[in-house]
């Protein structure tokens, strides 16, 4: 006998994008690599008393263009980057 349950708190399946991307010339779905153009690194520092530095975060600025990159063959995979990013956790 199966008991169905009512109500059941059901996940809506709206993970539409859980494909994984691989890169279309090697095949490569585990290494990739980012790079932005034109970033400003802002680091925050606080001088302690006894004159040494302790870093209290930082904040990056992009600038120019992001682009992905297949870490294995170095295929252009920028048409992948929204679906990256929509995957980074
Ligand atoms: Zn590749």
């Amino acid at each position: 006998m199966e008991q169905q349950p009512r109500n059941s708190p059901r996940r809506l399946a709206e993970h539409t994008k859980t494909a994984r991307i691989s890169c279309p010339i090697c095949g490569n779905d585990k290494e990739f690599l980012e790079v932005a153009d034109g970033v400003i690194l802002t680091s925050h520092y606080i001088q302690n008393k006894d004159g040494s530095f302790t870093q209290d975060g930082d904040e990056s600025e992009i600038l120019g263009d992001i682009t992905l990159f297949c870490g294995d063959c170095g295929a252009d995979l920028t048409e992948y980057h929204q679906h990256f990013l929509d995957m980074l956790f």
